[in-house]
C-alpha cells in the first residue's frame, strides 16, 4: 500500500509499505476513505517530537471502511463506516475505566502514556491501518454523518471540548475566552455553547481564523497583536476578567495572557502542547485564585459528539476548507503548512 512515511526531521514521502496485519486479537484492519493533517504532524516533521523514529507513518484522524477483523472483535464487522479515534485504548484497564483513555494502560509491551497513531504506532494518512483495541478505538459511523465531517471527531472536536470546556468547567452564563483560533480553539469555540456559556471571545493574531470564528460561535474576537488586546478583553467583562481561558495555541506567551485576562477564580484551560517546560507564576495564580487544567485528549466524549454532528448540532464540516486525492497527499501537507497564506483550517484527503 501506499503511506505518508517520516523520514527523520524535515524528511517525508509518500511511498510504498507492506500492507497492515492483523496482530492481536481485537485489531481491526480499516481502509482509509478520507484523512487529514494536524498541527502536529508538522512538529513531528520538524524533529520537535523524538519519540517519533524514521519510517513511522504519520497520521491521527481518519475515516474509513473495515476490511478485516481479528478473531475476538465483537459488535464490528467488515463494510461498516467507522471513525478512528486519534489515541487507541483498551478500554477496560483501571485508568480507560476512569475515561482517561490517553494513560490506557493496556498491553503490546508498548505501557505509559499516548499511544498516538503516527506517534508510537503507524497512523491514519495510508491506505490501510491497524487498529488495535477495536471495540474501543473505533466508533461506528451513522448514514448521514460525512466523512468529511466525521473526520475532525478523531481528534480536534473531543480535545477542545474535553481539554478546552469540559477541563475549564465552563458553566451557564460564562464569560470564555479562547486564545488561539486553529482547528482546536475553533473546536472548543463551538463547543462552548454546549454549557451555555454566554459570551465567547475568540483571541488571535490572524483576522482571517477571526473571521472563521465567528462563523464558529465566537460572540466576540480580539486581534492579539493589537497594542489594548487586555483592555478589549477586560471591557468585554467589565473590567472583571473571564470566567474560563482556553489556551488553544502550544507557546509560553499565549498562556500568560490566559491568565492575565482571567477573574479572580476562574480558571485557565491548557490545551496547546508546549513541548518544553514553561514558567509559570505560581504567586500571581495564586493570589488570584486560579484554578490550572491541562492534558492529553480521552476522546472518551467522541460518541456524545458524534450525535450532536448527526444532528446537526456541532457543524463539523465547517473545519474543512481544502481538498486533495491520496496521489497530492505532498500537495496536502504543502497548503496545510502555508495556512497563513492559503487561509487553510483542514485539509481533507480522500
Ligand atoms: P494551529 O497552529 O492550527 O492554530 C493555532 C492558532 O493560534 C493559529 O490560528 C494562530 O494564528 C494562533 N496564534 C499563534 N500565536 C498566537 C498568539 N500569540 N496569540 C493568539 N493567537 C495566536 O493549532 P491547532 O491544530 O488548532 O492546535 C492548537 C494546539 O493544541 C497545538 O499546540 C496542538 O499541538 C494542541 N493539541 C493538543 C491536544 C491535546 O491533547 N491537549 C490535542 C491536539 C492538539
Ligand atoms: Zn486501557
Amino acid at each position: 500500500m501506499k503511506a505518508l512515511v517520516y523520514g527523520g526531521p524535515g524528511n517525508k514521502s509518500w511511498t510504498d509499505v507492506p500492507d497492515p496485519r492483523i496482530q492481536q486479537p481485537g485489531d481491526v484492519i480499516v481502509k482509509i476513505d478520507t484523512t487529514t493533517i494536524c498541527g502536529t504532524d508538522l512538529h513531528i516533521l520538524k524533529g520537535d517530537v523524538p519519540a517519533v523514529e524514521k519510517g513511522r507513518i504519520l497520521g491521527h484522524e481518519g475515516v474509513g471502511t473495515i476490511v478485516e477483523t481479528g478473531p475476538s472483535v465483537t459488535g464490528l464487522n467488515v463494510n461498516d463506516r467507522v471513525i478512528i479515534s486519534c489515541i487507541k485504548s483498551c478500554g477496560h484497564c483501571a485508568n480507560c475505566k476512569a475515561g482517561l483513555y490517553s494513560h490506557c494502560l493496556g498491553g503490546e509491551g508498548q505501557e505509559g502514556t499516548g499511544w498516538i497513531f503516527g506517534h508510537l504506532i503507524d497512523g491514519t494518512q495510508a491506505e490501510y491501518v491497524r487498529v488495535p483495541y477495536a471495540e474501543n478505538s473505533l466508533h461506528l459511523l451513522p448514514a448521514g454523518v460525512s466523512d468529511e465531517q466525521a473526520v475532525m471527531l478523531s481528534d480536534i472536536l473531543p480535545t477542545g471540548f474535553e481539554i478546552g470546556v469540559q477541563y475549564g468547567r465552563v458553566k451557564p452564563g460564562d464569560t470564555v475566552a479562547v486564545v488561539g483560533a486553529g482547528p482546536v480553539g475553533l473546536a472548543a469555540i463551538t463547543t462552548a455553547g454546549l454549557y451555555g456559556a454566554a459570551t465567547v471571545v475568540a483571541i488571535d493574531l490572524d483576522a482571517n481564523r477571526l473571521e472563521k470564528a465567528k462563523e464558529f460561535g465566537a460572540t466576540d474576537t480580539v486581534l492579539s497583536g493589537s497594542r489594548d488586546w487586555k483592555e478589549q478583553v477586560l471591557a468585554l467583562t467589565g473590567g472583571q476578567g473571564v470566567d474560563v481561558a482556553i489556551e488553544a495555541v502550544g507557546v509560553p506567551a499565549t498562556f500568560g495572557m490566559c491568565t492575565d485576562i482571567v477573574r479572580p477564580g476562574g480558571s485557565v484551560a491548557n490545551v496547546g502542547v508546549h513541548g518544553k517546560p514553561v514558567e509559570l507564576h505560581l504567586e500571581n495564580l495564586w493570589i488570584q485564585n486560579i484554578s490550572i487544567s491541562m492534558g492529553l485528549v480521552n476522546t472518551n466524549t467522541t460518541p456524545m459528539l458524534l450525535k450532536l454532528v448527526a444532528q446537526g448540532k456541532i457543524r463539523a464540516e465547517k473545519f474543512a476548507t481544502h481538498h486533495f486525492g491520496f496521489d497530492q497527499f505532498l500537495d496536502a501537507y504543502d497548503t496545510f503548512s502555508r495556512a497563513a497564506e492559503t487561509k487553510a483550517l483542514k485539509v481533507i484527503i480522500t
